[in-house]
């Protein structure tokens, strides 16, 4: 055994959990022993410094083997397959582009990436006209020749994976689509200037101005993301009123996935119009930026719709206690009519044949989990199995006739269209795994919906998520077309404050999804914007937020997860705390130091909680669904009303389950540091971000009974009052 002393600089905040999490990345296997921390002095340095000194990672361990040899080391953020001596490019001169974009292939999402750097140039640098000097030439192609050349094959750089190689003076950004090459120009200017797009509305712009930069990187050079299938569902932002910034955040961090939904295409089938809905401004904009064009949703209602079936074929619906029920909200469809399967098939073909290039076709049931039709030829598609799957939804399941009827679909619609894939949920009552096979154009998009956001989804000491993953295995036995939707935010009232996951659970999780191979995530999300500000048309959306006008406040907690997010499902192996630095960087500026540490004690803390409560005896545990549901242990989704639940696990607790008040001392010093830095620097747009940081922490602390003095001119952390010095209810 070797034995180590090990120093750390840089680190967050110099606590031992942090300190062996980093320490512990280095070692299959390794015991602490005797840790002694300097608690009173802690060593920082900030990132920006470390970077200055040439080292590119975050955090320098220096391990001191006590045979006495010295080694020393940075750890480094995970790269990208890396190959060729470091190659030295000046990108910037007091705010000047070094370098000519030339495009080399007439392809649209080409031109667009063209626009995207005259568009961001002017924005890193602040300065708007400058014509760049030319040093050297940034080309972008789609080259399938360079790429033979390099032998890289299609198959394995993926469609999102890109390479860029030294090309006579300059270099040559390429892969195998034009979206591809796009994520290579992002990763390039992220690079050079250290400025990454954090937050698609307000954090899309430095702080302060970039003047000067460099490009230090070996090539050739590529990288691919560890998923097929990277984004958000933006349930609430439609078709008509894609938002470009929206488009482009996606874009920016590597994702690929906004699947519109076919609640916006409703009124296209209704009894007036057989036509199929108009898909051309949302393909439009898709494809100039080389993104998929994908349909899913809570489909039956669409494609069936109560207004123009109800009155003439009632049997399309649910029989539900002797009589049909018609509604696109609380019922489902008659899947065992052929009927039901001949029109759902040619409304398919119809959007297929007005869209070709449509990828998924969405065949959700209605949003819910009722109305499931009581008939006898329906009930003939169960299987035995289902009438025994409690969980979140009553206590069977439907899947099997589910699924048979979306192969079917999926079988007819090949004989035209070979490629098509239809996308279908596992979700509340149809979320254990059918009893049947689960044909190969299915894609399946597990919503674990009420899962434990403190635990990981295979973590086998959760009792709700072993529930889960349960379902989750038994669905990968049927097949490997699998991504998770989840749910950060928690709904309903004070959800907008609701700290989403903790990014030491979400890396825990992409890696076990990473480990089954499952195509991806895309998690639910509205857009960024004041009263949904950023959504083209104004209207207000996301009602279930109570009131609208909180979307803001949903970006301003959760921002720094959804581009963790990101930031891991491109590459699983970087790290939470590295993550968390490099992105305080870019939306803190002057103030990173601060404010990477406060996040990085909340996402720890949020981590490390463990359980809330005790998991309730047995015998008042009525039913398994309940449990699931509203066990008092774990949090999930539906805990958002219960803010003080969750508050608690933002602080250290202390076993008598009362919020230390030197904890609290300590976020709050940091956060008025920070507003400190702000006010001299005289950075309005900083200390706004500071501000809404302030105001979530003040309503975490208020809901554990402390308030801090945070009015204007504070400086040193003054509690007004403890009058409910008690934990949550
Ligand atoms: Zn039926
Ligand atoms: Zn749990």
């Amino acid at each position: 055994m070797t034995r180590f002393i090990v120093i750390g600089v840089g680190i967050p905040r110099c606590r031992k959990s942090t300190f062996s999490i980093l320490v512990s990345s280095h070692f299959e296997r390794m015991t602490i022993a005797n840790t002694t921390m300097n608690k009173k002095k802690p060593l920082l340095i900030s990132r920006r410094s470390l970077l200055q000194k040439g080292l590119a990672g975050t955090v320098a361990l220096t391990f001191l083997p006590l045979d006495g040899i010295t080694k020393s080391f940075a750890q480094e953020t995970a790269k990208p397959v890396l190959s060729g001596a470091p190659t030295s490019l000046p990108f910037l001169k007091n705010g000047v582009p070094q370098f000519q974009l030339k495009v080399l292939s007439d392809k649209a999402p080409l031109h667009f990436a063209a626009q995207q750097i005259s568009q961001i140039m002017p924005e890193l640098t602040g300065k708007t006209a400058t014509s760049p000097t030319s040093a050297w030439t940034l080309k972008i192609d789609i080259a399938n020749d360079v790429l033979n050349r390099q032998k890289i094959t299609h198959e394995s750089l993926g469609n999102d994976g890109y390479l860029i190689v030294k090309d006579g003076d300059g270099l040559l950004i390429t892969g195998f689509t034009g979206r591809a090459v796009l994520y290579g120009i992002f990763a390039l200017l992220e690079s050079a200037t250290g400025f990454a797009w954090v937050r698609p509305l307000i954090g899309s712009v430095p702080l302060e101005p970039i003047q000067d930069a460099t490009l230090k990187l070996p090539f050739p050079l590529t990288s691919k993301p560890a998923f097929v299938e990277r984004g958000l569902s933006l349930s609430e932002m439609q078709w008509k009123t894609d938002s470009d910034q929206m488009l482009n955040w996606l874009e920016r961090n590597g994702l690929n996935m906004n699947a519109l939904h076919t609640w916006s295409f409703e009124p296209a089938w209704n009894s007036t119009s057989t036509n199929a809905p108009d898909f051309k401004e949302a393909a439009a904009a898709r494809e100039k930026r080389g993104l998929p064009l994908e349909i899913h949703g809570h489909s039956f209602g669409f494609l069936v719709p109560p207004g123009e079936f109800g009155k003439t074929h009632p049997e399309y619906f649910s029989l539900i206690d002797g009589k049909r029920k018609v509604s696109a909200r609380s019922s489902q469809l008659c899947l065992s009519n052929p009927a039901v399967l001949d029109l759902i098939t040619q409304r398919f073909e119809k959007m297929l044949d007005a869209q070709p290039d449509l990828q998924t076709l969405g065949l959700g049931p209605n949003d819910g989990a009722g109305g499931w039709c009581q008939c006898e030829f329906c009930n003939a598609m169960d299987s035995p199995g289902d009438m025994h799957q409690p969980f979140t939804h009553g206590e069977r399941s439907y899947t099997t006739r589910y699924i048979k009827f979306a192969n079917q679909v999926a079988q007819r619609l090949h004989t035209k269209y070979p490629n098509a894939r239809i996308h279908v949920y596992a979700y509340t009552n149809y979320i254990a795994p059918p009893d049947c096979e689960v044909d190969p154009a299915l894609e399946v998009e597990f919503c674990a919906m009420y899962r434990c956001t403190v635990h990981a989804l295979n973590d086998p000491n959760c009792p709700k998520n072993a529930a889960f993953n349960r379902f989750l295995q038994g669905w990968l036995a049927k097949t490997k077309n699998i991504y998770i939707r989840d749910y950060f935010i928690m709904m309903g009232d004070g959800a907008a404050r609701s700290m989403p996951t903790s990014l030491y659970t979400l890396e825990k999780d992409i890696r076990y999804y990473q480990s089954q191979q499952l195509l991806g995530m895309v998690p639910e999300m509205i857009p960024d914007g004041p009263n949904g500000a950023n959504v083209a048309s104004g209207e207000l959306y996301a009602t279930w937020l109570q009131p609208p006008s909180r979307y803001t406040d949903v970006w301003d907690t959760g921002w720094l997860v959804y581009y963790g997010m990101a930031r891991l499902l491109w590459n699983p192996a970087q790290k939470a705390e590295d993550i968390i630095a490099q992105a305080c960087d870019s939306y803190y500026g002057a103030a990173s130091e601060q404010m990477s540490q406060y996040h990085q004690i909340l996402q720890e803390n949020w981590y490390q909680s463990g359980h809330p409560g005790v998991a309730p005896p047995a015998n008042q545990i009525t039913t398994f669904s309940e449990n699931v549901q509203s066990g008092p242990y774990c949090l999930g989704w539906g805990y958002a009303p219960r803010i003080t639940w969750q508050a608690n696990h933002l602080f250290d607790v202390q076993p008598d389950g009362k919020t230390t008040k030197a904890e609290l001392t300590k976020l709050a010093q940091l956060l008025l540091d920070a507003r400190e830095i702000a006010r001299k620097k005289m950075l309005p747009v900083l200390r706004d971000r500071i501000e809404a940081d302030v105001q979530n922490f003040q309503e975490w602390a208020l809901s554990q009974g402390y308030e801090i003095d945070f009015r204007f001119g504070q400086t040193k952390v003054k509690f007004m009052s403890t009058a409910r010095e008690t934990t949550a209810q």
